[in-house]
């Protein structure tokens, strides 16, 4: 998502970065690869020209400035990052409670928008925060949608009120009244509604919609829209902003490899912010939609403020704590505590997603390489620590040939896979030794010691040989004479 629009962003500033004094000439030439970038992104045309006329006017105005600096691209740079989280909405929108519960979130868009898997997203999201949902399966046109709901609602742990089976059966504005009615019985603090959509925009939908939200009069109406969809994503957010009115956005399949264009003019076009965007189809790939981050991964800053807030939720804080205590102590890392990191890594989701929102990722050649990521990697290092015996994970000098070549068979992995892990880890153990010494541990608040070429083994393969430890020149071939050179 946005990787088109982001590479042409960091390749405009990277010739304007080589500029010493900026002129107003400089500052034309860059505002027109940007018009042009987020017109070439699917951004409404007028939505294009006017960010780039404030964009050219604010530097103009500041030139003098600007370049009174001691970094005047930077300067310019910045004053397109605080368009481009404004253009985005500006600052996160967060849900609207109700004086008195349940809180009535219904969900409006088209079929295929993905409204019934975020509904399971958002009931996820809202229990995860100590709340009682409510699933409420008013889609009762969609083929299955019934179903599906209940199975979202299973999956994720929370009740689904579905009284009709649905497949064109039953008044979907009586169930979403009695499911109203179900939460406030028994306490449900949120109801989340989902409603029929349509293929296209139709009359049926809209009414349908609109007596739904008079029935159920919701604290928010969210606008579900597939990212994906381009242009016709804002034609049809500004028909149902018509038809039924909506409170907020919310973007699905951002993970996908759309142009983004939609993201950046629905706000504008609709004046309404977008309150949370979906990246993927597991319950977890999920979250606010915070504009300022968006910005920053468009502009190829990348977005560790989510990253350490995904890490910091991902890992257990006692185990953190163990190896924090561990570390300085002067104890060494070792592979108990890599399978931890492993485990951890693991619940976070997608090495790559993760990887993608650090600085630089999503231009040129990291790009490639987190293309080329294997995500695979990570499972076959686990099952590799995990055909050891608890002895060997603690000490790894033990690990003689006919070790390895049983871990090798009881993992399905060969031996030099087997050797190039140790390899690698017993590098990482000396880098944190190093860094022990040196005091401190570079990374993120909930994860130390992830050392670096050790803790991403998807990155292992070429894309990292320049980070990796040297390794010893062995003077022999055998690995079990290797493990004790170590
Ligand atoms: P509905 O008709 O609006 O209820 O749409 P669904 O919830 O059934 O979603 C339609 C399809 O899109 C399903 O196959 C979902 O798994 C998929 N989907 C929904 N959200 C996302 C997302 O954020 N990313 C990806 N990749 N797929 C999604």
């Amino acid at each position: 998502m946005f990787d088109s629009l982001s590479s042409k962003f960091t390749s405009a500033f990277s010739s304007l970065r080589k500029k010493g004094k900026i002129k107003s000439g400089d500052i034309d030439e860059i505002v027109l690869e940007i018009q042009n970038a987020l017109i070439e992104s699917d951004v409404a045309l007028e939505v294009a020209e006017s960010f780039a006329s404030r964009i050219k006017e604010r530097s103009l105005a500041d030139l003098e400035q600007v370049n009174r600096g001691t970094n005047p691209s930077q300067a310019i740079f910045d004053i397109v990052n605080q368009e481009l989280t404004e253009i985005l909405g500006g600052s996160a929108r967060r849900i609207r409670m109700a004086k008195k519960a349940p809180t009535v979130i219904m969900l409006t868009g088209l079929q295929g928008a993905g409204k019934t898997s975020l509904a399971g997203k958002l009931a996820f999201y809202l229990k995860g925060q100590g709340n009682t949902p409510l699933l409420v399966a008013s889609d009762l046109q969609r083929p299955n949608a019934v179903t599906q709901l209940q199975q979202v609602g299973s999956d994720v742990g929370v009740p689904v009120f579905a009284p009709e089976a649905g497949n064109g059966v039953g008044d979907p504005v009586a169930v979403a009244r009695a499911g109203k009615k179900f939460a406030e019985d028994k306490f449900h603090n949120f109801v989340i509604v989902d409603t029929a959509g349509r293929l296209g925009v139709d009359e049926d939908l809209m009414k349908q919609a609109a007596d739904i939200r008079d029935a159920v009069n919701p604290d928010e109406v969210l606008f579900v829209v597939d990212a994906m969809v381009g242009q016709d994503a804002v034609r049809t957010a500004e028909a149902f902003l018509a038809g039924v009115g909506f409170d907020a956005v919310v973007l699905t399949k951002l993970d996908g490899d759309a142009r983004g264009g939609a993201a950046l003019s629905i706000v504008t076009r609709t004046g309404r912010p977008i309150m949370f965007a979906a990246t993927g189809e597991k319950p977890k790939d999920f979250d606010l939609f915070y504009p300022d981050r968006m910005a920053s991964r468009i502009l190829g800053l990348g977005d560790v403020q989510t990253l350490a807030e995904q890490a910091k939720a991902a890992f257990d804080p006692q185990i953190s704590k163990n190896l924090e205590e561990k570390f300085a102590a002067g104890d060494d890392f070792t592979l108990v505590d890599f399978l931890d990191q492993m485990q951890a890594i693991k619940k976070m989701g997608s090495m790559t997603k993760m990887l993608g929102m650090l600085p630089g990722m999503n231009s040129g050649a990291m790009k490639k390489q987190l293309e080329n990521f294997d995500e695979g990697e990570l499972v076959r290092t686990e099952a590799i620590v995990r055909s050891m015996t608890p002895e060997e994970r603690v000490n790894v000098k033990v690990l003689n040939g006919s070790r390895r070549a049983r871990i090798a068979k009881g993992s399905g992995r060969s031996v030099s896979e087997v050797n190039t892990l140790v390899d690698r880890f017993v590098g990482a153990q000396k880098m944190m030794r190093q860094l022990r010494n040196g005091g401190g541990i570079p990374g993120m608040p909930g994860m130390p010691g992830m050392p670096a070429g050790m803790a991403i083994p998807g990155m292992a393969k070429g894309s990292q040989k320049g980070q990796q430890p040297p390794k010893k020149k062995s003077k022999s071939g055998n690995p079990a004479k290797r493990a004790a050179e170590l």
